[in-house]
């Protein structure tokens, strides 16, 4: 793989990397969303795709993802000099038990995962001496699965964190960096136990919320179902958009960024409690407070091009 700097890229000064052969593994949302902005700027000459079910496989070929689909990670990351991971977290271990002896040296190794500590656990034991690993965290998502739900513009204007370790050859991360760009993010580097922690506040504890207050109205013996649904604009429905995303991605997630979210699930209780002693009480400045400090962080995330609406595409 090179990068040209000659070469103008969608933002202004942005390098564009080129890969003689991308192995994707896991094709679902992020994966594809990837691989149409791989074909949109032309940056490999073969994208082969790996995904466990065959359904997913001749999708993937249809939508013309990829030149040569496998359900064999060594076979996609075979010849590949960036192999890109997409699966849900709990697959990297055995994925790259697979594919990592196949590597040759130079070859770069990446993700999209969702937490970044255990990238560095269950991946860099596999990589050959050579091999460079470049966690990255694409922050842009949807509620929707599979190769049909990706789209080249889910990362536009997003934020993409890279978080190799202090060791990790910069030439490597500039590429992976560069890619990203291309993609429309803009790309920022973390150290990894430090993003686990921001998204923990940010993602991940939202995630945990949303799924059990949908799962509490949905064990309501004296509000019937139908009543949820009916009224479910008064914020409910918010929620159940996020508590619509897909299981076992959001189980992977729980489990790999475990000491984060309960850390920051313990000071959320706190804070509840302190709400709930204010309602208790009658205390009307302490929540007129907070809910005018919560207002102000709205506005700033709509000020920083932040809130969306929600880069959505139906199936
Ligand atoms: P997805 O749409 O469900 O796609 C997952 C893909 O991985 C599918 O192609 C699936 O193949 C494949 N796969 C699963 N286990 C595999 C295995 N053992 N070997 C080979 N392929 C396997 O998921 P996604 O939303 O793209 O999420 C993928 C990753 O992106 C996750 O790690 C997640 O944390 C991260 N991420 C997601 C979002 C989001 O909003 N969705 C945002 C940022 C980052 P089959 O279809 O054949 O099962």
């Amino acid at each position: 793989m090179s990068v040209d700097p000659s070469r103008e890229g969608r933002a202004s000064g942005a390098t564009r990397p080129h890969f003689r052969q991308v192995a994707l593994i896991g094709i679902g949302l992020i994966g594809s969303s990837l691989a149409r902005v791989l074909r949109r700027e032309k940056l490999a000459d073969r994208i082969v795709a790996c995904a466990r079910s065959e359904s997913t496989r001749s999708k993937a070929m249809e939508l013309g993802l990829a030149d040569a689909v496998t359900a064999d990670p060594a076979e996609a990351a075979r010849g590949a000099d960036l192999v890109v991971l997409c699966t849900p977290l709990g697959a990297y271990a055995d994925v790259m038990a697979a594919a990592g002896p196949v590597l040759a040296p130079g070859a770069i190794v990446t993700d999209v995962g969702s937490a970044k500590v255990c990238v560095l656990r269950d991946v860099a034991p596999h990589l050959p001496k050579g091999v460079h690993l470049v966690p990255a965290h694409p922050v842009a998502g949807t509620e929707y699965s599979g190769p049909e739900a990706g789209f080249a513009e889910l990362f536009e204007g997003r934020w993409c964190i890279l978080t190799p370790d202090a060791g990790a050859d910069d030439a490597a991360v500039e590429t992976v960096a560069a890619m990203w760009r291309r993609a429309g993010s803009r790309v920022e580097r973390m150290d990894a136990k430090h993003h686990d922690l921001v998204l923990a506040v940010t993602s991940h504890l939202p995630h945990l919320i949303a799924y059990n207050i949908v799962g509490t109205a949905a064990d309501l013996e004296t509000v019937t179902e139908s009543e949820v649904i009916k009224y479910s604009a008064g914020g409910f429905r918010d929620f159940t958009r996020i508590a619509a995303s897909d299981p076992v991605m959001w189980r992977d997630i729980f489990l790999a960024n475990r000491e984060a979210v309960l850390e920051m699930l313990g000071r959320f209780n706190e804070d509840l409690a302190r709400l709930q002693r204010a309602i208790r009480w009658g205390d009307g400045e302490t929540l007129r407070d907070l809910f005018t400090r919560t207002r102000r962080i709205r506005r700033e995330i709509i000020d920083s091009g932040q809130a969306g609406p929600p880069q959505e595409k139906p199936r």
